[in-house]
This record gives C-alpha cells, sequence and structure tokens, in this order.
C-alpha cells in the first residue's frame, strides 16, 4: 500500500475542487487532487455559468474552450406568456454568463489545477484516516493512503467527505434533482419554463431549453424535493410530458424526436442541513449545499467557496474552519436563508406556486419586475449598480429578510455561523 502526505487533501474535482486546488498551488501548498473519475468525464448540468462565475474565471486568468456567452433569459408562465429577464453588468460582474458542455470545462479547470502544480489521483476517497480524532485523509479504493494537515470535501452534493466527517444532517438538507438531455435543434436565447402539470397545479420545479456551444440545446426539468430523496425520479417520470409542452410551445419542432440518453444529478441547496466546516476538514460546491435553492445555479458557487476555502486554509490556518465560515456567511447570508425558506415552503404548494408563476408572468406586472427579478432570481444584488431593477430587488430581499428572520431555517443558521 503506497501513502503519501500534502498540505491540502481535496476530494472531487469538480469545479469547486480544481479552484480551490488552482487557488493553494498557485500560492505554494502542495495539493492531492482526488477524483474517483478520470477526466474528461460528463456531470448532469444547464452548462450556464452565471455571471459571478464569468468573473471569477477573468480574475483567475483562465480562458476556457468552445464557450458561447448569454446575455437576457426568457421565462415562459404557465399561460405561456413570455417574460424577458434583461442581463445588466453589475459593479463586481459582466453582464453575461457562459456555456459550455460541462465534458470541456471541467476537464480544463482540471488541467489549469494540475498545470499549476496540483497532483492529481484517480481513485474513490473510501475509508477516513483518523489521527487523535482529528481527520488526516482517506484511504482511496485502490488502497492508496493520501494524509493532509487540511481535508477540503469537494465530492459533490452526496458528499462522502460530508457524511463521514459527520457534517449532515440529512434531516435538514433541502434537494432537488435534474434531468437533462441535447437536442441538435437551436434556440436563440435562454429560456426558463414554468409549468403546470395541471391547471393552476404547479410542477415543483421549473424546465430549462438553453442554446448550446455547439449551435443544437440543453433541455432539462428540475425538481424541488425538501429533504425527501424519493421524491426526485419525479424530474424523470415528468420529462416526457415536459418535452410534449416545449413542442407546445413551438421550442421544439413536433419532428424532433424526445432526446437520448439523459442524465441526471442531485443539487443540494440553501446551505442548510450542512456544518460547512470544523477543525481541519472544510466542505465546498455542493458538498456544503451552496446551490441556489431559487434557481438551481451552483458553478460559480462551487468556484468562489473553493477560493474561499484556500484562503482560508493559507491565510488563517490556525483558524481555518471559523475563517471559511465567516466568508460564506458574508457572501450567502440572508440569501441562502430567504431561499431555502421559499423553496421548503413552495414544494409542496403547488396552487401557491401556480399563483405566483402567473403573476410574476402576467402582463403589466411581469414586465415591471423583470429587471429586479432577475438581479434577486440570480443573487446578483450585491453589486448591481444603481437603477429601478436594482430597487425592486432590494425590495424583495428586504421583504424576504423580514419575513424568515424568525423562521427555523433562520435559527439553524444563527447557531452555525455564529
Ligand atoms: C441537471 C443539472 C443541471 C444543472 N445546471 C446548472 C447550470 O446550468 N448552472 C449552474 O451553475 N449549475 C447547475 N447545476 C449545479 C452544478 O452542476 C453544481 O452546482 C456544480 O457541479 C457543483 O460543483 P462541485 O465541484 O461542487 O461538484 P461536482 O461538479 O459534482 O463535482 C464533484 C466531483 O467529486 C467527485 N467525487 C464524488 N465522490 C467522490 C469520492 N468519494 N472520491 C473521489 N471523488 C469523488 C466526482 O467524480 C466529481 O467529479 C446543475 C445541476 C444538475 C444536476
Amino acid at each position: 500500500m503506497s501513502s503519501a502526505r500534502f498540505d491540502v487533501l481535496i476530494v472531487g474535482s469538480g469545479p469547486a475542487g480544481s479552484f480551490a486546488a488552482l487557488t493553494l498551488v498557485r500560492q505554494g501548498a502542495s495539493v492531492a487532487l482526488l477524483d474517483k473519475s478520470t477526466f474528461p468525464r460528463d456531470k448532469a448540468c444547464g452548462d450556464l455559468v452565471g455571471p459571478r462565475g464569468v468573473q471569477l474565471l477573468m480574475d483567475a486568468g483562465l480562458s476556457l474552450p468552445s464557450q458561447l456567452n448569454v446575455g437576457d433569459m426568457v421565462v415562459i408562465g404557465p399561460g405561456g406568456r413570455r417574460v424577458l429577464l434583461p442581463s445588466r453588468a453589475g459593479l463586481t460582474y459582466p453582464g453575461y454568463g457562459t456555456i459550455g458542455t460541462r465534458v470541456e470545462f471541467d476537464a480544463s479547470l482540471q488541467n489549469a489545477a494540475v498545470d499549476a502544480g496540483a497532483v492529481l489521483f484517480t481513485g474513490r476517497a473510501d475509508a477516513p484516516l483518523e489521527v487523535e480524532g482529528r481527520l488526516d485523509g482517506y484511504r482511496t479504493a485502490g488502497g492508496i493512503e493520501l494524509r493532509a494537515d487540511f481535508v477540503i470535501g469537494a465530492d459533490g452534493a452526496t458528499s462522502h467527505v460530508g457524511t463521514t466527517a459527520g457534517l449532515v444532517d440529512a434531516n435538514k438538507v433541502l434537494w432537488g434533482f435534474a434531468v437533462r438531455s441535447y437536442v441538435s435543434q437551436p434556440v436563440d436565447l435562454p429560456v426558463i419554463v414554468l409549468w403546470e402539470q395541471s391547471r393552476w397545479h404547479a410542477f415543483p420545479g421549473y424546465g430549462w431549453i438553453f442554446p448550446s456551444a455547439d449551435g443544437g440545446a440543453n433541455v432539462g426539468l428540475g425538481i424541488a424535493t425538501r429533504s425527501d430523496r424519493t421524491a426526485g425520479n419525479g424530474a424523470v417520470r415528468m420529462f416526457s410530458q415536459f418535452f410534449d409542452r416545449l413542442r407546445d410551445l413551438g421550442l421544439i419542432d413536433r419532428a424532433t424526436p424526445e432526446p437520448s440518453p439523459r442524465l441526471g444529478g442531485w443539487l443540494k441547496m440553501g446551505m442548510i442541513g450542512t456544518t460547512p466546516a470544523r477543525r481541519n476538514t472544510l466542505l465546498v460546491g455542493d458538498a456544503a449545499g451552496l446551490v441556489n435553492p431559487l434557481q438551481g445555479e451552483g458553478i460559480a458557487h462551487a468556484m468562489s467557496s473553493g477560493k474561499a476555502a484556500a484562503e482560508a486554509v493559507l491565510f488563517d490556518p490556525g483558524n481555518a474552519a471559523r475563517s471559511y465560515r465567516a466568508s460564506l456567511a458574508s457572501a450567502h447570508l440572508p440569501y441562502q436563508r430567504i431561499g431555502a425558506v421559499a423553496h421548503a415552503t413552495l414544494a409542496g404548494r403547488p396552487f401557491a406556486t401556480a399563483a405566483i408563476a402567473r403573476a410574476l408572468t402576467a402582463p403589466g406586472l411581469g414586465t415591471a419586475v423583470a429587471g429586479g427579478w432577475a438581479i434577486f432570481w440570480n443573487d446578483l444584488l450585491d453589486g448591481a449598480p444603481r437603477s429601478r431593477a436594482r430597487k425592486v430587488a432590494t425590495a424583495s430581499s428586504g421583504f424576504g429578510d423580514r419575513l424568515t428572520q424568525r423562521s427555523q431555517a433562520a435559527r439553524w443558521f444563527e447557531a452555525e455561523y455564529r
């Protein structure tokens, strides 16, 4: 059995792990980057990196292959009404997102980390290794012992590191599940479809059709399931009906066959239920539950939390867990708390969800709030320039904050992020 020791072991080489690795090795740390898959590998995704993610990539000096930049987005309500959510540059992010396959995106981030000096291992983190009650690394399924002063769990929504380190309370975690496929038919703008399975009975999530860099489109359906992971197959079961809805809306030609293969995955949302760091173990990205509970974005959060965890380890090693928690709180609260409460409340209320979806896409109101909706929904308020849209987003955030301040979720966040 071989064994090696590093400053930091990072389990998982998705956007969170690779970005953490890149940040660490650029500052001279020795890093083992362990992933169970051989890259390039696929990952279920809508493939859209939001404006904050684009800014992080630019700040890190990374250029990525085969990307397509996208700005405005269309939301189609249950009645078929369309609202354009405008994309505007902020003071701290550009006015566009970028699209590329996860096969290429994740491989190029991993390559950047390895080129900068991270040592890549392929294998599944299996048995935790402990020294005096402290996590000292993992033995891989192939029998290699990787030991380190710090362990960063970047191993996705169902994180093995989070579970084995006792950082996840399964009864509190909020889940989503989404499935996606590709069609060769082009689409001009990213489209979100708020959908009713029957009149006034909203599907607890949304579907999408996004342009892809090769001229076709990425089509998907995501469902919010609260803490119930058995409900995730709702997105798989309903995919055919949703595809028919896209045909009815004229977004897919009648002749276009239902796509296959499809790939699905879990989204751990709203931060709640996961302790992000304890002692020398830090969770980043989906492992920390950072996916936006209102719209499912997680790549930007994965990269920013990877960077934040790396910086806590580099610049405050004696206090890394506390320092990382503080940085997560300042970047993501109260937004994630508001989103978590909205997710948990609306997931079981199809009528209320339908009413909100109809109101937001109604003529007049939809257009009036679209700018603020685009800012608030995409968590772009911090850094948004002065405008009427910013005022709408600020009012929505303030209202959500007041409404959720005394919730059980608020008490959980207070205890964890004190
Ligand atoms: C269908 C779908 C659509 C989505 N669409 C979007 C979108 O359009 N935009 C967006 O921003 N976000 C989207 N998301 C969310 C986004 O995919 C995630 O937030 C993002 O991938 C999180 O990155 P990560 O690095 O934390 O985890 P991941 O990308 O999941 O990477 C985790 C890595 O850990 C490895 N791993 C797991 N367990 C182990 C182990 N035991 N040992 C070693 N390695 C291990 C895995 O192989 C994997 O490479 C979507 C999610 C789904 C499911």
